[in-house]
Protein backbone atom coordinates (compact mmCIF):
# COMPACT_ATOMS: atom_id res chain seq x y z
CA UNK A 1 0.00 0.00 0.00
CA UNK A 2 1.23 3.59 -0.65
CA UNK A 3 0.19 4.77 2.87
CA UNK A 4 -0.14 3.47 6.33
CA UNK A 5 -3.56 4.19 6.88
CA UNK A 6 -4.79 2.24 3.98
CA UNK A 7 -5.81 -1.53 4.08
CA UNK A 8 -7.98 -3.74 3.06
CA UNK A 9 -10.20 -5.61 5.07
CA UNK A 10 -11.99 -9.21 4.79
CA UNK A 11 -14.48 -8.69 2.53
CA UNK A 12 -11.50 -7.23 0.49
CA UNK A 13 -12.74 -3.98 0.32
CA UNK A 14 -10.19 -0.61 0.48
CA UNK A 15 -10.19 0.75 4.31
CA UNK A 16 -8.42 4.25 4.74
CA UNK A 17 -8.22 4.95 8.80
CA UNK A 18 -9.72 1.75 9.40
CA UNK A 19 -13.21 2.55 7.66
CA UNK A 20 -14.72 0.55 4.71
CA UNK A 21 -14.49 2.59 1.66
CA UNK A 22 -17.47 1.07 -0.08
CA UNK A 23 -19.51 1.84 3.31
CA UNK A 24 -18.21 5.23 2.86
CA UNK A 25 -20.01 5.40 -0.61
CA UNK A 26 -22.71 3.81 0.50
CA UNK A 27 -23.41 6.27 3.35
CA UNK A 28 -22.22 9.24 1.36
CA UNK A 29 -22.80 8.55 -2.22
CA UNK A 30 -20.15 8.82 -4.75
CA UNK A 31 -18.02 10.66 -6.11
CA UNK A 32 -16.98 11.42 -2.49
CA UNK A 33 -13.75 13.24 -1.11
CA UNK A 34 -12.71 11.15 2.07
CA UNK A 35 -9.89 12.99 3.87
CA UNK A 36 -8.37 11.03 7.18
CA UNK A 37 -8.15 13.50 9.39
CA UNK A 38 -5.65 11.83 11.65
CA UNK A 39 -3.31 11.47 8.76
CA UNK A 40 -3.49 15.33 8.50
CA UNK A 41 -2.69 15.66 12.02
CA UNK A 42 0.39 13.57 11.82
CA UNK A 43 1.57 15.13 9.22
CA UNK A 44 1.32 18.54 10.87
CA UNK A 45 3.15 17.24 13.92
CA UNK A 46 5.84 15.57 11.52
CA UNK A 47 6.89 19.61 10.71
CA UNK A 48 5.88 21.42 14.18
CA UNK A 49 8.06 18.84 15.76
CA UNK A 50 11.19 18.76 13.41
CA UNK A 51 11.25 22.58 13.23
CA UNK A 52 10.64 22.99 17.05
CA UNK A 53 13.70 20.79 17.36
CA UNK A 54 15.81 21.77 14.43
CA UNK A 55 15.26 25.37 13.78
CA UNK A 56 15.30 28.85 15.87
CA UNK A 57 12.38 29.89 18.52
CA UNK A 58 9.33 31.01 16.35
CA UNK A 59 9.83 28.85 13.61
CA UNK A 60 6.76 27.83 11.98
CA UNK A 61 5.00 25.63 9.51
CA UNK A 62 1.96 27.39 7.60
CA UNK A 63 -0.69 25.31 5.55
CA UNK A 64 -0.93 26.41 2.56
CA UNK A 65 -4.52 26.81 1.56
CA UNK A 66 -4.51 26.79 -1.75
CA UNK A 67 -4.17 22.80 -1.62
CA UNK A 68 -6.95 22.32 0.30
CA UNK A 69 -9.59 24.65 2.18
CA UNK A 70 -12.74 24.35 3.94
CA UNK A 71 -14.16 25.31 7.18
CA UNK A 72 -13.73 22.25 9.09
CA UNK A 73 -10.09 22.18 8.21
CA UNK A 74 -9.11 25.50 10.04
CA UNK A 75 -9.42 24.16 13.72
CA UNK A 76 -7.45 20.85 13.46
CA UNK A 77 -4.97 23.47 11.64
CA UNK A 78 -5.16 25.90 14.81
CA UNK A 79 -5.18 22.86 17.66
CA UNK A 80 -1.78 21.25 15.71
CA UNK A 81 -0.29 24.94 15.81
CA UNK A 82 -0.05 25.48 12.37
CA UNK A 83 -0.33 28.94 10.74
CA UNK A 84 -2.19 29.55 6.77
CA UNK A 85 -1.08 30.77 4.09
CA UNK A 86 -4.10 32.52 2.31
CA UNK A 87 -4.12 33.88 -1.04
CA UNK A 88 -7.54 35.69 -1.86
CA UNK A 89 -10.21 37.26 0.51
CA UNK A 90 -12.36 33.79 0.12
CA UNK A 91 -9.39 31.72 1.78
CA UNK A 92 -9.19 34.75 4.64
CA UNK A 93 -12.95 34.06 4.91
CA UNK A 94 -13.29 30.43 5.17
CA UNK A 95 -10.11 30.23 7.69
CA UNK A 96 -11.77 33.13 9.94
CA UNK A 97 -15.36 31.61 9.58
CA UNK A 98 -13.83 28.16 10.78
CA UNK A 99 -12.47 30.19 13.89
CA UNK A 100 -8.31 30.39 12.80
CA UNK A 101 -7.11 33.42 14.64
CA UNK A 102 -6.19 36.05 11.69
CA UNK A 103 -2.94 37.02 13.56
CA UNK A 104 -1.57 33.82 12.00
CA UNK A 105 -2.54 34.12 8.62
CA UNK A 106 0.20 35.11 5.94
CA UNK A 107 -1.45 36.83 2.82
CA UNK A 108 -0.11 35.68 -0.49
CA UNK A 109 -0.92 36.92 -4.16
CA UNK A 110 0.76 38.70 -7.15
CA UNK A 111 -2.35 40.79 -7.73
CA UNK A 112 -4.05 41.93 -4.40
CA UNK A 113 -6.82 44.52 -5.47
CA UNK A 114 -7.22 47.19 -3.45
CA UNK A 115 -10.21 45.70 -2.20
CA UNK A 116 -8.20 42.76 -1.00
CA UNK A 117 -5.80 44.74 1.04
CA UNK A 118 -8.38 46.80 2.72
CA UNK A 119 -10.45 43.02 3.34
CA UNK A 120 -7.60 41.53 5.07
CA UNK A 121 -6.08 45.07 7.12
CA UNK A 122 -9.54 45.07 8.61
CA UNK A 123 -9.44 41.53 9.31
CA UNK A 124 -6.37 41.68 10.96
CA UNK A 125 -4.50 39.28 9.18
CA UNK A 126 -0.87 38.82 10.67
CA UNK A 127 1.29 39.83 7.98
CA UNK A 128 1.13 40.57 4.42
CA UNK A 129 3.87 38.50 1.69
CA UNK A 130 4.19 41.76 -0.91
CA UNK A 131 4.86 40.20 -4.08
CA UNK A 132 5.64 43.76 -6.15
CA UNK A 133 5.82 47.45 -5.97
CA UNK A 134 2.25 48.09 -6.98
CA UNK A 135 1.00 46.68 -3.75
CA UNK A 136 3.82 47.99 -1.57
CA UNK A 137 2.30 51.45 -2.65
CA UNK A 138 -1.43 50.81 -2.15
CA UNK A 139 -0.86 48.66 1.14
CA UNK A 140 1.15 51.45 2.48
CA UNK A 141 -1.74 54.00 1.97
CA UNK A 142 -4.51 51.21 3.00
CA UNK A 143 -2.47 50.95 6.00
CA UNK A 144 -1.75 54.86 6.82
CA UNK A 145 -5.39 55.18 6.44
CA UNK A 146 -6.14 52.52 9.33
CA UNK A 147 -3.03 54.76 11.25
CA UNK A 148 -2.20 51.01 11.24
CA UNK A 149 1.46 49.58 10.81
CA UNK A 150 1.62 46.21 8.86
CA UNK A 151 3.78 43.68 8.83
CA UNK A 152 5.31 42.11 5.95
CA UNK A 153 7.42 39.72 3.88
CA UNK A 154 8.60 40.45 0.67
CA UNK A 155 9.22 38.44 -1.99
CA UNK A 156 11.90 37.65 -4.02
CA UNK A 157 13.16 35.27 -6.93
CA UNK A 158 16.28 33.40 -6.35
CA UNK A 159 16.29 31.81 -9.90
CA UNK A 160 16.13 28.30 -9.04
CA UNK A 161 15.00 25.89 -11.15
CA UNK A 162 14.21 23.00 -9.00
CA UNK A 163 13.69 20.41 -11.60
CA UNK A 164 10.23 20.23 -11.71
CA UNK A 165 7.02 20.48 -13.88
CA UNK A 166 6.84 23.66 -15.25
CA UNK A 167 3.98 24.42 -14.79
CA UNK A 168 3.91 24.18 -10.76
CA UNK A 169 7.49 25.82 -10.73
CA UNK A 170 7.94 29.11 -9.58
CA UNK A 171 11.63 29.83 -8.51
CA UNK A 172 12.90 30.62 -12.00
CA UNK A 173 13.32 34.12 -12.57
CA UNK A 174 11.21 34.06 -15.31
CA UNK A 175 7.74 34.02 -13.38
CA UNK A 176 5.29 36.32 -12.10
CA UNK A 177 5.83 35.89 -8.55
CA UNK A 178 7.74 37.79 -6.79
CA UNK A 179 10.90 40.65 -7.32
CA UNK A 180 14.21 39.32 -8.69
CA UNK A 181 17.06 39.05 -6.94
CA UNK A 182 19.70 38.98 -9.60
CA UNK A 183 18.45 41.78 -11.85
CA UNK A 184 19.12 44.73 -9.07
CA UNK A 185 15.61 44.67 -8.54
CA UNK A 186 14.89 42.68 -5.26
CA UNK A 187 17.49 45.80 -4.12
CA UNK A 188 15.49 48.65 -5.08
CA UNK A 189 11.89 46.53 -3.53
CA UNK A 190 13.77 46.30 -0.48
CA UNK A 191 14.62 49.87 -0.08
CA UNK A 192 11.29 50.80 -1.48
CA UNK A 193 9.86 48.97 1.50
CA UNK A 194 12.41 50.28 4.40
CA UNK A 195 11.06 54.27 3.51
CA UNK A 196 7.58 53.14 4.26
CA UNK A 197 6.40 54.23 7.84
CA UNK A 198 3.47 51.90 7.49
CA UNK A 199 5.23 48.51 6.57
CA UNK A 200 7.24 46.77 9.06
CA UNK A 201 9.52 44.62 7.16
CA UNK A 202 10.17 41.48 8.93
CA UNK A 203 12.03 39.56 6.58
CA UNK A 204 11.63 37.55 2.97
CA UNK A 205 9.66 35.25 1.03
CA UNK A 206 10.68 32.74 -1.96
CA UNK A 207 9.26 29.78 -2.86
CA UNK A 208 11.04 27.77 -5.61
CA UNK A 209 8.05 25.17 -6.64
CA UNK A 210 6.81 22.10 -6.10
CA UNK A 211 7.46 18.23 -5.56
CA UNK A 212 10.32 18.94 -4.41
CA UNK A 213 11.92 15.33 -2.70
CA UNK A 214 15.32 16.42 -0.87
CA UNK A 215 16.71 19.56 0.80
CA UNK A 216 19.29 20.48 -1.78
CA UNK A 217 17.30 22.65 -3.67
CA UNK A 218 16.21 24.69 -0.74
CA UNK A 219 19.79 24.85 0.69
CA UNK A 220 20.46 26.39 -2.92
CA UNK A 221 17.70 28.91 -2.49
CA UNK A 222 18.87 29.76 1.32
CA UNK A 223 22.49 30.39 0.05
CA UNK A 224 21.06 32.96 -2.57
CA UNK A 225 18.89 34.57 0.15
CA UNK A 226 21.34 34.60 2.68
CA UNK A 227 23.76 36.57 0.37
CA UNK A 228 20.96 39.16 -0.70
CA UNK A 229 20.17 39.55 3.35
CA UNK A 230 23.71 40.08 3.94
CA UNK A 231 24.19 43.00 1.25
CA UNK A 232 20.71 44.57 2.44
CA UNK A 233 22.39 44.25 5.57
CA UNK A 234 25.45 46.54 4.45
CA UNK A 235 23.06 48.72 2.31
CA UNK A 236 20.33 49.76 4.74
CA UNK A 237 21.52 47.98 8.06
CA UNK A 238 18.41 46.20 8.32
CA UNK A 239 18.58 42.94 9.37
CA UNK A 240 15.68 39.77 8.58
CA UNK A 241 14.40 38.56 11.76
CA UNK A 242 12.38 35.96 9.28
CA UNK A 243 13.30 33.98 6.50
CA UNK A 244 10.23 32.24 4.34
CA UNK A 245 11.67 29.47 2.29
CA UNK A 246 8.07 28.61 0.87
CA UNK A 247 6.12 24.89 0.50
CA UNK A 248 6.68 22.50 -2.11
CA UNK A 249 8.03 19.22 -0.51
CA UNK A 250 6.59 16.11 -2.41
CA UNK A 251 4.57 13.32 -1.65
CA UNK A 252 4.09 10.16 -3.16
CA UNK A 253 1.82 9.62 -5.88
CA UNK A 254 2.83 6.53 -6.60
CA UNK A 255 5.09 3.18 -5.84
CA UNK A 256 7.79 4.08 -7.70
CA UNK A 257 7.88 8.12 -6.46
CA UNK A 258 10.59 8.00 -3.69
CA UNK A 259 9.59 9.02 -0.58
CA UNK A 260 10.24 12.05 1.45
CA UNK A 261 12.40 12.40 4.59
CA UNK A 262 10.73 15.91 5.54
CA UNK A 263 12.37 16.19 9.11
CA UNK A 264 15.59 14.76 7.67
CA UNK A 265 15.18 17.06 5.44
CA UNK A 266 14.27 19.89 7.55
CA UNK A 267 17.54 19.23 9.60
CA UNK A 268 19.63 19.23 6.79
CA UNK A 269 17.99 22.94 6.14
CA UNK A 270 18.49 24.03 9.41
CA UNK A 271 22.20 22.52 9.97
CA UNK A 272 22.85 24.25 6.24
CA UNK A 273 21.15 27.81 7.20
CA UNK A 274 22.92 27.62 10.41
CA UNK A 275 26.53 27.19 8.48
CA UNK A 276 25.75 29.99 6.14
CA UNK A 277 24.57 32.60 8.96
CA UNK A 278 27.95 31.70 10.90
CA UNK A 279 30.10 32.66 8.12
CA UNK A 280 28.43 35.81 7.35
CA UNK A 281 28.15 36.40 11.56
CA UNK A 282 24.56 36.96 10.51
CA UNK A 283 21.60 36.43 13.23
CA UNK A 284 20.09 33.14 12.71
CA UNK A 285 16.45 34.51 11.25
CA UNK A 286 13.15 32.22 12.05
CA UNK A 287 12.10 29.94 9.75
CA UNK A 288 8.38 29.94 7.77
CA UNK A 289 8.02 26.81 5.86
CA UNK A 290 4.67 26.61 3.89
CA UNK A 291 3.29 23.12 2.93
CA UNK A 292 0.52 22.25 1.68
CA UNK A 293 0.34 19.48 -0.30
CA UNK A 294 2.81 17.35 1.95
CA UNK A 295 0.10 18.03 5.06
CA UNK A 296 -3.14 16.83 3.41
CA UNK A 297 -2.40 14.91 -0.19
CA UNK A 298 -1.65 11.53 1.64
CA UNK A 299 -4.66 11.74 3.98
CA UNK A 300 -7.05 12.33 0.99
CA UNK A 301 -8.77 9.99 -1.80
CA UNK A 302 -11.37 9.99 -4.12
CA UNK A 303 -13.88 7.32 -4.59
CA UNK A 304 -15.50 6.71 -7.83
CA UNK A 305 -18.81 4.63 -9.11
CA UNK A 306 -17.84 2.90 -12.19
CA UNK A 307 -20.11 3.57 -15.35
CA UNK A 308 -19.21 1.42 -18.29
CA UNK A 309 -16.22 -0.33 -20.07
CA UNK A 310 -15.25 0.94 -23.73
CA UNK A 311 -12.88 -1.75 -25.56
CA UNK A 312 -11.76 -0.39 -28.92
CA UNK A 313 -10.10 -2.97 -30.53
CA UNK A 314 -6.46 -2.73 -31.37
CA UNK A 315 -6.39 1.18 -29.47
CA UNK A 316 -7.61 0.67 -25.53
CA UNK A 317 -10.04 0.32 -23.06
CA UNK A 318 -12.10 2.96 -21.26
CA UNK A 319 -13.39 2.76 -17.55
CA UNK A 320 -15.46 5.82 -16.89
CA UNK A 321 -16.46 6.97 -13.75
CA UNK A 322 -19.15 9.57 -12.37
CA UNK A 323 -16.58 12.44 -11.64
CA UNK A 324 -13.71 13.12 -13.19
CA UNK A 325 -11.85 16.80 -14.40
CA UNK A 326 -14.89 18.79 -12.42
CA UNK A 327 -13.38 17.26 -9.28
CA UNK A 328 -9.97 16.30 -10.16
CA UNK A 329 -8.52 18.49 -13.21
CA UNK A 330 -4.99 17.06 -12.56
CA UNK A 331 -4.54 14.78 -14.99
CA UNK A 332 -6.15 17.00 -17.35
CA UNK A 333 -3.89 19.97 -16.52
CA UNK A 334 -0.79 18.30 -16.26
CA UNK A 335 -0.73 14.53 -16.48
CA UNK A 336 -0.24 14.42 -13.30
CA UNK A 337 0.36 10.97 -11.85
CA UNK A 338 -2.30 9.09 -9.74
CA UNK A 339 -2.56 5.34 -8.01
CA UNK A 340 -6.18 4.06 -8.97
CA UNK A 341 -7.26 1.02 -7.27
CA UNK A 342 -10.33 -1.10 -7.43
CA UNK A 343 -11.85 -0.48 -3.80
CA UNK A 344 -14.58 -3.11 -3.46
CA UNK A 345 -12.36 -5.70 -5.54
CA UNK A 346 -8.95 -5.34 -3.99
CA UNK A 347 -8.32 -9.26 -3.35
CA UNK A 348 -8.19 -9.59 -7.23
CA UNK A 349 -6.08 -10.05 -10.18
CA UNK A 350 -5.53 -6.96 -11.68
CA UNK A 351 -4.73 -8.09 -15.60
CA UNK A 352 -7.13 -5.18 -17.46
CA UNK A 353 -5.27 -2.36 -18.92
CA UNK A 354 -7.53 0.87 -19.03
CA UNK A 355 -7.75 4.35 -19.32
CA UNK A 356 -9.73 5.98 -16.59
CA UNK A 357 -12.51 8.41 -17.99
CA UNK A 358 -14.27 11.05 -16.35
CA UNK A 359 -18.14 12.14 -17.54
CA UNK A 360 -17.37 15.32 -18.81
CA UNK A 361 -17.92 16.34 -22.81
CA UNK A 362 -14.11 16.61 -22.80
CA UNK A 363 -11.89 14.37 -24.74
CA UNK A 364 -8.77 15.53 -22.09
CA UNK A 365 -11.16 14.60 -18.89
CA UNK A 366 -9.11 11.77 -17.76
CA UNK A 367 -8.07 10.90 -14.27
CA UNK A 368 -5.26 8.36 -15.49
CA UNK A 369 -3.61 6.37 -18.43
CA UNK A 370 -1.96 2.68 -18.06
CA UNK A 371 -4.00 1.84 -14.82
CA UNK A 372 -4.73 -1.85 -13.96
CA UNK A 373 -8.08 -3.26 -12.54
CA UNK A 374 -9.73 -6.58 -12.69
CA UNK A 375 -12.33 -6.71 -15.40
CA UNK A 376 -14.08 -3.98 -14.14
CA UNK A 377 -17.92 -3.91 -14.08
CA UNK A 378 -20.50 -0.58 -13.65
CA UNK A 379 -21.03 0.16 -9.92
CA UNK A 380 -17.44 -1.17 -9.06
CA UNK A 381 -16.20 1.54 -6.85
CA UNK A 382 -12.62 3.35 -7.05
CA UNK A 383 -10.58 4.98 -5.40
CA UNK A 384 -8.12 7.27 -6.81
CA UNK A 385 -5.34 8.14 -3.58
CA UNK A 386 -3.20 11.01 -2.96
CA UNK A 387 -6.22 13.35 -4.10
CA UNK A 388 -5.74 15.74 -0.66
CA UNK A 389 -4.67 18.53 -2.16
CA UNK A 390 -5.49 20.67 -5.39
CA UNK A 391 -8.19 18.63 -5.84
CA UNK A 392 -11.16 19.79 -3.84
CA UNK A 393 -9.74 23.53 -4.34
CA UNK A 394 -9.77 23.49 -7.73
CA UNK A 395 -12.80 21.77 -8.84
CA UNK A 396 -15.57 23.13 -10.85
CA UNK A 397 -18.82 22.86 -12.07
CA UNK A 398 -18.16 22.09 -15.69
CA UNK A 399 -20.98 20.75 -17.26
CA UNK A 400 -23.05 21.98 -14.00
CA UNK A 401 -21.82 19.24 -12.19
CA UNK A 402 -22.21 19.30 -8.60
CA UNK A 403 -19.51 19.31 -6.40
CA UNK A 404 -18.61 15.95 -4.18
CA UNK A 405 -19.18 16.35 -0.79
CA UNK A 406 -16.29 16.03 1.70
CA UNK A 407 -16.15 13.84 4.58
CA UNK A 408 -13.62 13.45 7.23
CA UNK A 409 -12.21 10.60 8.93
CA UNK A 410 -10.95 10.31 12.75
CA UNK A 411 -10.61 7.76 15.30
CA UNK A 412 -12.62 5.26 12.90
CA UNK A 413 -15.62 7.50 12.96
CA UNK A 414 -16.55 9.88 9.67
CA UNK A 415 -18.21 12.50 9.29
CA UNK A 416 -19.36 14.86 6.90
CA UNK A 417 -17.17 18.33 6.89
CA UNK A 418 -18.81 19.49 3.22
CA UNK A 419 -21.97 18.38 1.76
CA UNK A 420 -22.55 18.12 -1.45
CA UNK A 421 -23.79 20.38 -3.87
CA UNK A 422 -27.48 20.18 -5.09
CA UNK A 423 -29.09 21.49 -8.29
CA UNK A 424 -30.66 24.11 -5.86
CA UNK A 425 -26.37 25.42 -5.32
CA UNK A 426 -25.61 25.64 -9.11
CA UNK A 427 -28.62 27.97 -9.85
CA UNK A 428 -28.20 30.07 -6.35
CA UNK A 429 -26.60 33.03 -8.35
CA UNK A 430 -27.94 32.98 -11.45
CA UNK A 431 -30.55 36.20 -11.15
C1 LIG B 1 1.92 26.51 -3.93
C2 LIG B 1 2.62 27.24 -2.86
C3 LIG B 1 2.85 26.63 -1.63
C4 LIG B 1 2.48 25.20 -1.33
O1 LIG B 1 3.17 24.33 -2.14
P1 LIG B 1 3.04 22.74 -1.89
O2 LIG B 1 3.77 22.13 -3.01
O3 LIG B 1 1.59 22.42 -1.90
O4 LIG B 1 3.66 22.46 -0.55
C5 LIG B 1 3.46 27.39 -0.64
N1 LIG B 1 3.81 28.67 -0.86
C6 LIG B 1 3.59 29.29 -2.03
C7 LIG B 1 3.99 30.69 -2.20
C8 LIG B 1 3.00 28.60 -3.07
O5 LIG B 1 2.80 29.21 -4.25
Amino acid sequence: MLYDNLGVNDQGHLTVGGLDTVALAEEFGAPLYVLDEDQVRANCRTYRQAMAEWMPGGSLPLFAGKALCFKGLYPVLEEEGMGADVVSPGEIYTALAGGFPAEKLYFHGNNKTDEDIAYALDCGVGCFIVDNHQELERLEQAAGARSHRQRVLLRVTPGIDPHTLQAINTGRIDCQFGVPIETGQAAQFVADALSRPHLQVEGFHSHIGSQIFEAAPFCDAVDILLDFAHAMRQAHGFVARTLNLGGGFGVRYRESDPTVDIPGNIRALADHLRRGCETKGYPMPRVLLEPGRSIVANAGLTLYRVGGVKTIAGYRSYVTVNGGMTDNPRYALYQAPYTVLPASRMGETRDFLCTVAGRCCESGDLIQEKVSLPQPARDDLLAVLTTGAYNFTMASNYNRLCRPALVMVRGGKARLAVRRQTFADLVACDL
